[in-house]
């Protein structure tokens, strides 16, 4: 018999060694789970074992001393066994229930706040940003510790009417997800483009393929071979810039902030949905973008204040229908929310045709 093929390098490692013993122990073999208080989950097994995970919002990014510190709260108050999750939260595992207060004050006393499940607002699922990306448009990590900071409450306590799922997003077209609220990246201007540089960095076909909405032409400009963009197709949607970065678009003035709201991948309840966008156009305002941070908590309080227990932002929205939705944000309905765009039907890349 053929020898199995060893697990590449780039697969994802074997988990088993970095997992509590209990969980080790009891894999697949959980009877229920509760929760029983706000960034506290309790699993129990069939063979009787208990685990209690704590969970903890941290900055993302982070050095190496505050990595150290929770790796120390995690040796005193934890049984030395953590993981982090997508959403950038660390969760300790316990066995024993007496252990659970001393952790959650060593962590609050560090300033690790506790929360992030059952009905909260989670900690923001965000993108790379500048410290891993060479593409962004605005600093992901930024806006999430700048949006965060003001959602604090909301994060420590579990009132909202169903669990609250944000994202942000440095670029329009690659990272980020579908979430009940979404900041994502606006480029409003088509890129400028660096003629002299297109002929030295980019591969002139694969950027023509790579425009959605076919705006982009080869020319020769200068006598050199670049690139020119036909502006009224234009959808301003960047993705000409990471395969030729001479194909500018970041813009300090015109790159903006948008908010989309309603989008879910979970299937309970209601079906999966897309989020739509209900606010355009804001500014990117670094360091604490107060502008996002209005339109995110005035959304969240309307939220709070009007929707039924369990449902989630899209099933409430789905219930007092879009004109509802505005009306009770108080979140202006503009021009901008219209999708009148005709260019797809002959243009867009929606197709599963293989193209070059
Ligand atoms: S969202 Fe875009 S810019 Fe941000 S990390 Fe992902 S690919 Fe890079
Ligand atoms: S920004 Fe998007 S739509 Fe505009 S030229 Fe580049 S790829 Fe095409």
């Amino acid at each position: 018999m053929a020898e199995m093929r060893p697990p590449i390098e780039s697969g994802i490692p074997d988990a088993t060694p970095y997992m509590h013993p209990t969980m080790v122990k009891n894999y697949g073999k959980w009877v229920y789970h509760n929760h029983p208080k706000a960034g506290v989950l309790y699993h129990r097994a069939e063979s009787g074992d208990e685990i209690w995970t704590v969970k903890a919002g941290t900055q993302r990014q982070m050095d190496v001393y505050t990595i150290r510190k929770l790796a120390d709260i995690a040796d005193e108050f934890a049984e030395g066994f953590v993981r982090f999750t997508t959403r950038s939260n660390i969760e300790y595992m316990v066995t024993d229930g007496k252990k659970v207060e001393p952790l959650i004050k060593a962590l609050f006393d560090n300033g690790f706040p506790v929360g992030g499940t059952a009905n909260s607002v989670s900690m923001i699922a965000h993108t790379q940003g500048f410290l891993h990306c060479d593409i962004p448009g605005t600093d992901a990590s930024g806006v999430v510790k700048a949006l965060m900071d003001d959602l604090y409450e909301e994060f420590i306590n579990c009132e909202m009417p169903n669990r609250v799922k944000l994202s942000t997003s440095c670029c329009e077209i690659n990272c980020g997800g579908q979430a009940d609220i979404a900041i994502i990246v606006q480029h409003t201007k088509p890129p400028k483009i660096n003629h002299d540089l297109v002929a030295n960095v980019c591969e002139r076909p694969s950027v023509v393929a790579r425009c959605p909405v076919a705006a982009i032409r080869p020319a020769l400009v200068n006598g050199k071979p670049s690139l020119e963009v036909d502006e009224k197709k234009c959808i301003c949607c960047g993705a000409c810039y990471p395969p030729c970065p001479p194909m500018q678009i970041n813009d300090p003035e015109h790159s903006k902030i948008a908010i989309w709201v309603g989008g879910k991948n979970s299937n309970a309840r209601s079906r999966p949905t897309f989020h739509k966008l209900v606010a355009a156009g804001l500014p990117n305002n670094i360091p604490r973008w107060p502008e996002v941070g209005e339109v995110v908590k005035k959304i969240l309080s309307v939220y709070k204040a009007d929707a039924r227990p369990w449902e989630r932002m899209a099933d409430w929205i789905e219930r007092i229908g879009w004109p509802g939705f505005f009306e009770k944000t108080g979140l202006p309905f503009t021009k901008y929310h219209i999708d009148d765009w005709k260019g797809h039907r002959r243009t867009l890349n929606a197709s599963a045709h293989i193209r070059f």
